[in-house]
């Protein structure tokens, strides 16, 4: 009996991922404090942090403990110059900086930009939170060039990008950020109340209902975004007990995707209480309540490590 021949060789589709693309990678998407155990594993523990890279430039957002990773592959190549954004100065969102390697190896360059009207100046914070106190190595044994900077210029502009502002509604002064590059924007507002106190339904309300004005300008700054990172930290069930603490029902936080009519909606800053099994099924109560609200728009969940390539 004769073997059978060889199939004919045919061409076989193989793409290669291009890495050389502008990315943005999430570091940390808990919100208020970490979270580690197993039930947390999917989503991940760690606090507010993102990336966005293009060529050899990175905009670093929020320095959560989800910066100390972010450190560790910094300094696994050479030194070299990162712009760090700061939306507010809440433990979750500068927790990181003391652990974050970059900041003590001569060579780095890392300027940090902050709204002003903090009590204190950025510089003093991020130096307080360095305080024997609390911590045993102080900012003076931070080799790395820190630069501090208020933000003043509506966009920023950093390297070649231009970072956009707007406040949020959130205690103390606090702002989202826009950064387009590489011909996108994406939005980072990790910390927003919207809609502050309303916990009727999303259907009632529109771009012109008393409710929404106060939040005109965020509206319009969300409204031109490729992709939001945003809130959407309490059910509806659990925002009635907590109005006031400066963050968003998961109902309201969809309609502002729907007045500002944002395309994409990475949902970040998940409650601490959130585990896995309870965030799968918060995420299919949000897609119904954007379907409900005739905004069908493709949204998901932030995970620690999650990156995507423009
Ligand atoms: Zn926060
Ligand atoms: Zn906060």
């Amino acid at each position: 009996m004769t073997p059978t021949p060889p199939a004919p060789a045919c061409e076989h589709y193989l793409p290669v991922l291009d890495t050389a693309r502008a990315r943005f990678k999430l570091w940390g998407v808990r919100g208020s404090t970490p979270t580690p155990g197993a039930r947390f594993l999917r989503t991940g523990g760690n606090t507010s942090c993102m990336t966005v890279e293009s060529g050899d430039e990175m905009f670093i957002f929020d320095a959560g403990s989800g910066i100390r990773e972010l450190g560790l592959a910094l300094i696994a190549g050479p030194p070299r110059r990162v712009h760090l954004f700061v939306t507010h100065t809440h433990w979750d969102h500068i927790q990181g900086f003391p652990f974050f390697a970059p900041a003590y190896r001569a060579g780095f360059e890392i300027v940090i930009y902050g709204a002003e009207g903090f009590g204190k100046d950025l510089k003093s914070v991020f130096q307080g939170q360095l305080d024997r106190e609390y911590f045993p190595v102080q900012m003076a044994d931070m080799h790395a060039r820190l630069e501090f900077r208020n933000l003043s210029a509506n966009p920023t502009p950093a390297g070649s990008a231009q970072v956009a502002w707007e406040f949020a509604q959130h205690p103390g002064a606090t702002v989202g950020y826009k950064i387009c590059i590489a011909g996108k924007k994406v939005a980072w507002v990790p910390d927003n109340e919207f809609l502050l106190g309303y916990t009727g339904s999303p259907r009632e309300i529109t771009r012109d209902h008393p409710r929404a004005l106060p939040y005109e300008r965020m509206i319009d700054f969300l409204s031109d975004a490729d992709v939001v990172i945003h809130e959407g930290q309490y059910t509806p069930e659990e925002y009635v007990h907590k109005v006031g603490w400066g963050h968003s029902s998961v109902a309201n936080a969809c309609v502002l995707m729907k007045l500002a009519g944002v395309p994409r909606w990475v949902v970040t800053h998940h409650d601490p209480h959130h585990e896995d099994t309870f965030l799968e099924a918060k995420l299919n109560l949000t897609r119904q309540i954007l379907r409900q609200i005739d905004h069908p728009i493709h949204v998901s969940h932030g995970y620690d490590g999650r990156t995507e390539l423009f």
